[in-house]
């Protein structure tokens, strides 16, 4: 006999599974805002424009000039689990910043989302808009080479979520650390930032424009635009390899702290992390040339085998596990310090505050 009071197991659709997964791939506007731009950035652009309203709230665009979306694909971008940039087979190596296929249907599920775009020798553009997780059909539209996403509105449906929202000011601010810590990892592709409430052309908040010559120029120039002439004019260059893994960027002189760690900028494989491996790891290297509560400010990039770290952590979370955590740590340390007495009695005779 079965029990009528026996919970039973049912499909859910699709509106709702997307609603469901935006929650973990869209917390606020910043990680849309980071989600389209690691898009642009997987599809080669050379130059991202960003531009938000009212803190993103009623507004995000970002556009690119990448290779673009083809028409007849642009209603498989917005379906869920579907990706251009991997087939599933080999998980643990994973060069793309997107895989799972699901910041696009999850946008269109919590907003307005619309995706324009027009790949090389295609005659037009075309367009797709979903609201709510309606899809409308796909339409020509004019629109250059490139792709053009538009989310408007985010929330708007699910005002609980909305209420979580942060002042525009803040969610503003979350934007721009965002776009500042992609903007470091890759120096070649041009960034702008504006704020456009109120509509018009808007207010760039940020600008770096793309960076030429080899890595350390390319980095060091990029530096300068991000974290500003004095940290560039006071930092040291990190370059150390072991045991297949390299370290490379640049990190402050001891004389040049700040009085929080908000300025420490690490990357694995060119994505940025918070991680309090890699975090301890720094503390530590530094510890003989800064006084307690001082914090170097770095710029740092971690590169190995994709198989020796996880990424598939979580989807907005900055967390990666690696396969021989001591390793990193070891490197970490040895390179920075490395770079630090490499700088001598300059770092030691001037040790200020
Ligand atoms: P993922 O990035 O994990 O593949 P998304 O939902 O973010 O998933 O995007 C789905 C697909 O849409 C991508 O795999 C890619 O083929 C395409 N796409 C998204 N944004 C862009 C873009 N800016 N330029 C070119 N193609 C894009
Ligand atoms: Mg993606």
């Amino acid at each position: 006999q079965i029990s009528p009071d026996l919970p039973e197991i049912r499909q859910l659709d699709d509106a709702a599974a997307n609603r469901i997964a935006a929650g973990e791939v869209v917390e606020r506007p910043a990680s849309a805002i980071k989600e389209l731009v690691e898009n642009s950035i997987d599809a080669q652009a050379r130059r991202i424009e960003i531009a938000y309203a009212d803190g993103g709230k009623t507004l995000i665009r970002v556009s690119d000039d990448g290779h673009g979306i083809p028409e007849y694909q642009l209603p498989l971008a917005l379906s869920r689990h579907a990706t251009s940039k991997i087939d599933g087979t080999d998980l643990l190596n994973i060069r793309s910043f997107g895989f799972r296929g699901e910041a696009l249907p999850s946008m269109g599920a919590v907003g307005r989302l619309s995706v324009k775009s027009r790949v090389a020798n295609a005659a037009s553009g075309a367009e797709i808009v979903v609201d709510g997780g309606v899809i409308a059909p796909v339409r020509p539209v004019a629109t250059p080479h490139g792709t053009v996403v538009e989310l408007r509105n985010l929330f708007h449906a699910t005002p609980a979520r909305l209420k979580f929202l942060r002042t525009d000011r803040a969610e503003a601010g979350a934007i721009s650390d965002v776009i500042k810590r992609l903007a470091m990892a890759e120096p070649s592709i041009g960034f702008t930032l504006r704020d456009v409430s109120g509509g018009g052309a808007g207010r760039v908040v940020f600008r770096a424009d793309p960076e030429s010559g080899d890595l350390f120029d390319a980095l060091h120039g990029r530096l300068r635009s991000v974290l500003g002439a004095e940290f560039a004019d006071n930092c040291l260059p990190v370059d150390a390899t072991r045991d297949g893994m390299s370290l490379t960027g640049y990190a402050s002189l001891p004389t040049f702290s700040r009085g929080n760690a908000m300025a420490q900028f690490l990357f694995v494989n060119g994505r940025p992390v918070k991680d309090k491996l890699l975090i301890g790891a720094l503390r530590g290297a530094y510890s003989d040339f800064l006084h307690a509560g001082r914090y170097p400010v770095v710029a740092l990039f971690l590169e190995c085998d994709p198989e020796q770290v996880d990424v598939n952590v979580h989807p907005a979370k900055a967390e990666v596990r690696f396969r021989e955590p001591g390793l990193a740590r070891g490197l970490m340390i040895s390179g920075l310090r490395h770079a630090l007495t490499g700088a001598g009695h300059r770092a030691s005779t001037t040790v200020a505050d």
